[in-house]
């Protein structure tokens, strides 16, 4: 079987995701036959470098020996129990781990099965335990423009990326929005610390004016990953805990894509030393194996629950795959790793390369910021670089980087017209330096005009 064999084959069956299907006339499908390490192998034995983690979810490499073990003796033992009324070794030990690395007093974990139901259950959670004080006129949710939490409706309600959000804005709660803190927009010679400090004001206000009706504050801790990889600094993590502690609102802290290592400490968290009342994890939690994620929240959220059973304040919330032990054993290998080897370490490393192999890249004329957080690196291309005025959408910059990348041998898959590196934390310094030698091509194709040619 090669590659064209499985193409006709998929797309006669597949539909698939956050994709217009009509591209692939004219787009070829790569499927993929086997993964080792940063690499991912077709059916015709071409390797393209997975630089984006395969959606951001793999952290220590396709086909991970330890993680691979690991996962191999849960499967002699358990390959699935309910987690209602029933527990299991993975769980336990995964949740008591959780609470040990995460901020101090994130107590007890609550399990689901993606990223979008943890964010589904953190809003529902902080609005449950206003009710369940008595407090049923807090009904609303704050967030941030340019954020992303997810696409199943709750969590597409709280988000505010057009593209995946504005057809759908019928079904959708109405949320209260904010301006993002995002750096991009900062002034020409402002430090992102006053920019984002600057941003905060408005989130003040914004809290004084509707702490009644408001149940909690989502943000993604430092970086909009979806959000073209913009990016803001601690500070207003600080600030924003601090006024919802004064205002009496939650903090839901959407760690999915930033949490295990990636913005270069375990948890985004940590660089604002605040603790969320609800952090939500996924993504990297198994390793990049198998879909898992938990909501970690505080005894005060948990004791709001528990009482009799008819007084009906309990959390009758579930999915089918609640903690899955396969998922769980995943994310112990995972916590194994990092606590035998020093990732963070290596990571700052590997981080230095990234931005030493890119400093030139702000001199590129059709690049307006190289910008990195950790182990995301993201490099905007521009129209006009003076001006900041971007592509026109329709131009497809980004996806003249992708095509070249593919005839490079790397998966890069920009968003919109921003390039960006968030590779698997095995990946080496020369394979960093491929990538960056393929980025810098692929940008002078992209924004190279025919008239210019
Ligand atoms: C990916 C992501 C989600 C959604 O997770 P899924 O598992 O794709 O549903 C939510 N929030 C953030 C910040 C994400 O990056």
């Amino acid at each position: 079987m090669t590659n064209q064999d499985w193409i006709r084959r998929d797309l006669s069956v597949l539909w698939h995701p956050c994709t217009q299907m009509k591209d692939h006339e004219q787009l070829p499908l790569i499927p993929i036959r086997r993964g080792k390490g940063v690499w991912l192998e077709d059916f015709d034995g071409r390797r393209y470098l997975d630089a984006i983690s395969s959606w951001w979810v793999n952290i220590f490499g396709h086909a991970n020996p330890r993680i691979n073990a690991r996962i191999t003796t849960q499967l002699g033992e358990l390959e699935h129990a309910l987690l209602a009324g029933f527990g299991h070794a993975p769980a336990i030990e995964l949740a008591e781990r959780l609470v040990d690395i995460t901020p101090a007093g994130l107590t007890r974990v609550f399990f689901a099965d993606n990223g979008s139901a943890a964010v589904e259950v953190a809003l529902k959670m902080s609005f449950h335990y206003w009710r369940n004080r008595g407090q049923t006129q807090k009904t609303k949710f704050i967030s941030l423009t340019n954020s992303y939490h997810g696409e199943t409706l709750g969590a597409l309600a709280v988000g505010d990326v057009a593209l995946y959000k504005e057809t759908y804005q019928p079904l959708l709660m109405p949320v209260i929005s904010v301006a993002s803190p995002d750096c991009y927009a900062r002034e020409a010679g402002e430090s992102c610390a006053d920019y984002s400090r600057r941003q905060f004001a408005e989130m003040e206000a914004t809290l004084t004016r509707h702490a009644d009706e408001a149940c909690a504050v989502i943000v993604e801790p430092l970086v909009q990953c979806a959000g073209n990889m913009r990016m803001y600094d601690p500070v207003y993590l600080q600030l924003l805990r601090e006024a919802c502690d004064r205002h009496g609102v939650h903090l839901i802290a959407d760690e999915i894509a930033v949490g295990f290592g990636r913005t270069g400490t375990l948890f985004a968290c940590e660089q604002a030393d605040i603790r969320p009342d609800f952090m939500c994890l996924s993504k990297g939690l198994t390793g990049g194996y198998l879909p898992l994620a938990v909501v970690m929240t505080t005894d005060d959220i948990y004791d709001a629950f528990y009482a009799d059973y008819d007084t009906l304040r309990a959390f009758l919330h579930s999915h089918s795959y609640t903690g899955n032990p396969l998922g769980c054993a995943a994310g112990l290998a995972t916590l194994d790793i990092f606590a035998e080897d020093d990732v963070l370490g290596n990571n700052r490393r590997l981080a230095q390369v990234m931005a030493d192999a890119t400093a030139d890249l702000v001199d590129h004329p059709h690049v307006a910021e190289v910008r990195q957080r950790g182990m995301i690196l993201a490099i905007e291309m521009v129209r006009d670089k003076a001006s900041r005025a971007p592509y026109d959408w329709r131009e497809r910059r980004g996806l003249r980087v992708y095509k070249h990348a593919l005839k490079e041998g790397m998966l890069l898959r920009p968003l919109g017209n921003v390039i960006y590196f968030m590779p698997p934390y095995v990946i080496t310094e020369e394979q960093i330096h491929q990538l960056v030698r393929v980025a810098r091509e692929g940008i002078d194709i992209a924004t190279r005009d025919c008239t210019e040619a």
